[in-house]
């Protein structure tokens, strides 16, 4: 092991020494009453240098599986033998956290703000400084969310994959399921990709919600990633090897008639085609509407909600060429997050 001390790490005009760690608080901007709001960035700064890793969690102010994963991340002992730096920001949509919602105060989605400028909308000014003062520093990138409320995703990583560096982070996290997804316009992924930061989104749960089967693997997951880029030791207990597999593609099954909606499958189950995958029925009379899925694969994602209208996305579906192996291994991965018991002091257990 090399014996090279780091350096001093600034971010947003706060230096932090080799082996401290900080809050530093970003003013993002002020509420009507003069309440100042700021972004709190954790940084842990490592002794020795290496990657500067970004985690960041709730640019939609209500995905919140994010914000406990970062928690813990933060708790973990083996920080102290950090390479490189960390820096964690729990909430990036402050004011959406406050209100439970995905949005700005003017409706706007924060994820689709990116580059920002520094003269356009809340948004857009919110983003300028989350890029410049926070994401520019950084030389990799976990953005952590969750599905909108009312939906979940079953744990899966979304990345690029066409690069390469992102492409082994994804495999790095350990999560059966990455779909290589294209970059949206006005995202933290599009930003980072082009500029260069490999950067890959963790989607698991619903909003407003803490699932421990999906925040036990983010928290593993960022671990998994931070000792692929060699900023932690590797784990003396090391976690069952996972082999992702990559969707070719997904497609979303969408109601076709307004009603009362009954899923019939569970998330994260194999599909076959022509499966029965749900009803939509009239509260009022008989009339019943089957959803048949048009695809085999796998279920990534699920309305939760039972009051639906028509042309509403119900049941997301990935498609892999070996189906059968990604659902044992599906099986095999969601068995090991309940039976291996908490990763990380005080974790609640998984309840049914
Ligand atoms: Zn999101």
């Amino acid at each position: 092991m090399s014996n090279e001390k780091a350096q001093p790490f600034t971010l947003a005009g706060t230096q932090i020494m080799p082996g401290k760690r900080t809050i530093v608080e970003m003013p993002a901007a002020q509420l009507y009453t003069n309440t100042p709001l700021n972004i709190p960035v954790h940084v842990v700064h490592g002794k020795k240098p290496g990657p500067v890793l970004l985690v960041c969690a709730a640019i939609h102010g209500d995905e919140l599986n994010g914000v406990e994963i970062i928690r813990r991340i933060l708790q973990v002992a083996s920080l102290r033998n950090l390479s490189g730096t960390l820096v964690a920001v729990p909430v990036v949509n402050v004011f959406g956290f406050i209100h439970k919602s995905r949005y700005l105060p003017d409706r706007r989605d924060l994820n689709r703000c990116f580059p920002g400028s520094e003269t356009g909308s809340l948004g857009a000014r919110m983003a300028y400084l989350f890029k410049n003062q926070v994401l520019d520093v950084c030389t990799h990138a976990i953005d952590l969310h969750t599905g909108a409320i009312y939906r979940s995703n079953v744990p899966q990583i979304r990345a690029n994959l066409a690069s390469e560096a992102t492409a082994e982070m994804a495999q790095a996290f350990g999560v059966p399921l990455v779909l290589n997804s294209v970059l949206r316009d006005g995202t933290l992924r599009e930003v980072a990709e082009a500029n260069n930061i490999p950067v890959i989104t963790y989607e698991a749960g619903e909003a407003l919600r803490f699932e421990e089967s999906c925040i036990r693997p983010g928290v593993r997951g960022v671990l998994n990633v931070m000792r692929h880029l060699g900023m932690l030791p590797p784990s003396k207990k090391p976690n069952p090897k996972v082999e992702p597999s990559v969707a070719r593609s997904s497609m979303w099954v969408r109601a076709e008639n307004d009603g009362v909606f009954r899923p019939m499958v569970g998330l994260g189950h194999r599909i076959k085609e022509n499966q029965l995958l749900g009803r939509i029925s009239s509260p009022f009379n008989s009339d019943e509407v089957d959803l048949i899925s048009p695809c085999a694969g796998i279920l990534v994602g699920r309305n939760n909600l039972p009051l639906v209208n028509e042309g509403e996305a119900l049941f997301h579906i990935a498609r892999f060429e070996e189906v059968k192996e990604v659902a044992l291994q599906m099986k095999e991965f969601t068995a090991n997050i309940t039976e291996s018991g908490p990763a990380t002091e005080g974790e609640p257990p998984i309840a049914p």
